[in-house]
Order: structure tokens, then C-alpha cells, then sequence
């Protein structure tokens, strides 16, 4: 009788506490990083960002919103690596005691920009690979865990099923690549090191060096020789970026312009994670072979 009782205490108890537990306030820097965080924690977490899918990574204008989510949050997420340099800023001005912030690129292996590049961080470009993704989603879950330990277990699962779901596209993909003959490009912004080290793209050559300063002629018509003396037949754009240099470049050369995505959102087509890698890969392919 008294088991009993207490049974029927302790289903109660988890009944109510499953109703009323609110979801974890997590703020992501970076779109990219609310999708991982949403797949890691579903309905157990509301998540918001701080740069929306239609900027450039490496702007950030605050909001006077953007404090009052930090001040609320538990979780922050970051790259890290230099990329969001206004962030510790931000969380000492929140004064947010239970704030906890997960820097999504520790223990991955870094590239290193050209010494030109002036990052001695490292390129912060890494969720364009899906074996960072991985230990990205792999963060944010240990990340919600710390904060939220009574739903470890969904968070485990979750990760699980994105793990092998990333997992998919990313073989699919390398299979398709591999039979490609020529897979050199130009890119306007190093974002694609990562990206093309996994997917076996040769990157030849970058119109700007470091984001926000201008390519100058003498680099452009170097640029512009190499291509046309080496035939490199594709040159990668972005729709954060002015697209009108690279446009002069390829008539110039005779290149393909093609307009990718580093972060999800900004292109149709795009909307998800696996959705912008299955698209930049696919319209590079199509370039490449055209
Ligand atoms: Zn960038």
C-alpha cells in the first residue's frame, strides 16, 4: 500500500516536472550553431542568435534584445577561434552569474589562413566540415547536459541520430565528388578550407585575403593570369559578400561564377545544415563539370 502511494507520488512528480520544466534559453552566435543546438536539444531547449543567416560571419551589430537573451540565457554558444571577438564583452556586460558558455571549436584541428591572413587562430571557417560538426554537436550537447542534467538521455539520443544523419550526407557526398577529374577553385574568403579538405576540392587561389579590405589590382591580375594560364574553370561566391569583384574576375577569365553558401539560410535551398552542404556541393560539381 505505502509502495504504492510513493509509486504514485513519484509518477506525479515526473508528470509535473516533464510539464513544467521550461526549455533551456540558449543564445548561439551564429545561425549554424542554433540549428546544432536544436537538434541536440529539440523541444527541451529555445534557442536564439545574435548574427542572423543573411550576414556575413564575421559581422555583428548588437541589439539591445541581444543583451536581454544573454542576460536570461543558461547556455552561450560560440565558435570561438577570434570569429565573434565582441563576445566577451557582451557576457561581462550581461552580468549573467548562470551563463555558461560552450566554445564549439575546442579540440578541433585547426587550418592555419595563409601568414598574409593576419588569424593566428586559426581558420574559425570549421563548421564546414562535417567531422567538425560532429565534435561542434558533440559540445553542445555536453554543454546542455552540464545545464539541464535531468534530460542527459534525450540529449544523448539526439546527438546520436544527427551524428549518423550528418554522417549520411557527408559519405553521399564524398562519393559523388570522388568522381570528379578537376577540382580546382578560386574563393572569394577563405571560408572553404575546411570544406574543401573534406570533400577533396583544391582551393588555387582567395580575391580577398582578409574580409573587409579590398583585393588590390596588383593581386587581382595575378590572380586573373593564374587562372587563365592554369585553366581553373570555377570561382566561389558568397551571397554575404559584394559579389561584384569576383563577377569582373570571371568575365575576365572566362570562369565560372558560382554563388555558395557558408551559412545556412542565405540561398534557397538551404534552409538546414545537410541541405546548404548537399547544395554547395552539388552546384560546385555542376560548375566544375560544365
Ligand atoms: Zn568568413
Amino acid at each position: 500500500m505505502f509502495k504504492g502511494v510513493m509509486l504514485a507520488f513519484a509518477v506525479m512528480a515526473l508528470l509535473l516536472s516533464a510539464v513544467h520544466a521550461a526549455p533551456v534559453k540558449v543564445v548561439a552566435t551564429l545561425p549554424i550553431l542554433k540549428e546544432f543546438a536544436e537538434q541536440v536539444g529539440r523541444d527541451h531547449v529555445t534557442v536564439t542568435t545574435l548574427i542572423s543567416g543573411f550576414e556575413s560571419e564575421h559581422s555583428y551589430s548588437p541589439k539591445p534584445s541581444d543583451l536581454k537573451a544573454l542576460g536570461q540565457a543558461r547556455l552561450l554558444l560560440e565558435i570561438g577561434l577570434g570569429l565573434e571577438v565582441w563576445v566577451s564583452g557582451m557576457v561581462k556586460n550581461a552580468g549573467n552569474p548562470h551563463l555558461h558558455v560552450v566554445t564549439t571549436s575546442q579540440g578541433v584541428l585547426l587550418i592555419q589562413d595563409t601568414p598574409r591572413g593576419g588569424n593566428d587562430h586559426g581558420n574559425p571557417h570549421i563548421w564546414l566540415d562535417p567531422e567538425n560538426a560532429k565534435i561542434m554537436s558533440a559540445h553542445i550537447a555536453e554543454g546542455l547536459t552540464a545545464v539541464d542534467p535531468a534530460h542527459q538521455e534525450a540529449y544523448r539520443e539526439n546527438l546520436t541520430r544527427y551524428l549518423r544523419a550528418i554522417d549520411e550526407t557527408q559519405k553521399a557526398l564524398q562519393v559523388r565528388v570522388s568522381a570528379l577529374q578537376d577540382r580546382r577553385i578560386v574563393t572569394h574568403h577563405a571560408a572553404w578550407p575546411y570544406f574543401a579538405g573534406r570533400f577533396g576540392f583544391r582551393i588555387e587561389g582567395e580575391i580577398v585575403r582578409q574580409i573587409g579590405l579590398e583585393p588590390s589590382a596588383a593581386h587581382l591580375a595575378t590572380l586573373a593570369r593564374r587562372i587563365k594560364t592554369e585553366r581553373i574553370k570555377v570561382i566561389v561566391s558568397e551571397p554575404q559578400l559584394n559579389q561584384k569583384v569576383a563577377r569582373t574576375l570571371a568575365s575576365e577569365t572566362g570562369a565560372h561564377l558560382v554563388v555558395l553558401s557558408p551559412l545556412p539560410g542565405a540561398i534557397k535551398g538551404t534552409e538546414t545544415y545537410l541541405a546548404m552542404l548537399e547544395y554547395d556541393v552539388t552546384r560546385l560539381i555542376a560548375a566544375l563539370e560544365s
